[in-house]
């Protein structure tokens, strides 16, 4: 989610995509959110009873035993707390407030923390095709400033630090506190993947020097142009979670970003766009979806 018109698709090559977004270019992408949008999706109070466990892929699965990420703690507020969406596995929990602790100890300021996933996962209302699995977190990049009053965080709204048009960042809303929080991120040995803009990617291999390794995990991906989306792999113990795999070797910042920046090469073949994907099987019960039967409490589409 976020703010922002996407960029051109990229080219069909590099593999680090949203296992459904891969196959679609980007006017089908836009219809296939679109469904998503429209199609209807339930949330639950709490978290399904057991022991935390992910069952499936960040893109299509849920979660049992989640943890709740308190609304607000030290170094950080959440935002959008209205819409429940501050659950995840403990691990990921723990990496928040770890983040935010390390933030604030960097002087970044208060971090706001965007959708972690619903409290038992799942497919969230909206353009969200991930968020599923309690591995997801989103990281606003406005940063630096005093904590918000507590009557804005629902429904507040970031402005995008990319320029639409040059497709650049913008130099009078992105800086080192943006780069020093998505660096940040890439040290916590959970995160398997750090998604920007490409026009962030661009900047952070510019300006990277000798020390690149953290850049391997620092994916380009459509939208993101005024948060970041930290995603955590499987834990070790997690036997139902279905892991995307490690990031491409080396720091990505050749050909395959320049295939995000350059226009796209001709326009597509139209398809329609596919269906969400049935949960995994394990998910039916969780999701109360067993026997065709909805989940208990339909949840309003947001506008944006
Ligand atoms: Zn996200």
């Amino acid at each position: 989610m976020g703010p922002g018109r996407p960029l051109p698709p990229p080219r069909p090559t590099h593999r680090d995509t949203d296992p459904m977004a891969t196959r679609y270019p980007l006017p089908i992408l836009l219809l296939y959110l679109a469904a998503l949008a429209a199609a209807p999706a339930y949330a639950w109070d709490g978290p399904a009873p057991g022991l935390p466990a992910p069952i499936g892929s960040h893109a299509n699965g849920c979660i049992a035993g989640a943890a709740a990420l308190p609304a607000e703690g030290p170094g950080y507020q959440a935002v959008n707390p209205g819409r429940r969406r501050t659950f995840g596995h403990p691990e990921l929990v723990d990496f928040v407030k770890g983040l935010a602790a390390q933030s604030a100890e960097a002087g970044l300021g208060t971090l706001r923390v965007g959708d972690l996933s619903a409290a038992r996962g799942g497919r969230l209302p909206g353009t969200h095709a991930s968020h599923q699995t309690g591995l997801d977190v989103d990281v606003w990049l406005e940063m630096g400033r005093a904590p918000l009053p507590p009557g804005m965080l629902d429904g507040y709204d970031f402005p995008p630090l990319v320029d639409a048009a040059t497709r650049r960042l913008d130099p009078q809303r992105y800086g080192p506190a943006q780069t020093a929080l998505v660096r940040l991120a890439t040290g916590d040995g959970r995160v398997t993947r750090v998604f920007v803009n490409p026009a962030i990617k661009l900047a952070l291999c510019q300006s990277a020097g000798e020390d690149r390794d953290w850049l391997r995990k620092v994916r380009p991906w459509f939208g993101h142009a005024a948060h970041i989306h930290v995603r955590l792999a499987c834990p070790a113990d997690a036997a139902a979670c279905v892991d995307q795999g490690p990031p491409p070797e080396g720091d990505g910042c050749g050909e395959e970003l320049a295939g995000w920046l350059e226009p796209p090469p001709g326009t597509p073949p139209a398809r329609p766009p596919a269906p969400p994907p049935e949960p995994p099987a394990a998910c039916l019960d969780i999701l109360g979806l067993a026997g065709g039967q909805p989940g208990p409490t339909p949840q309003p589409t947001p506008a944006r």
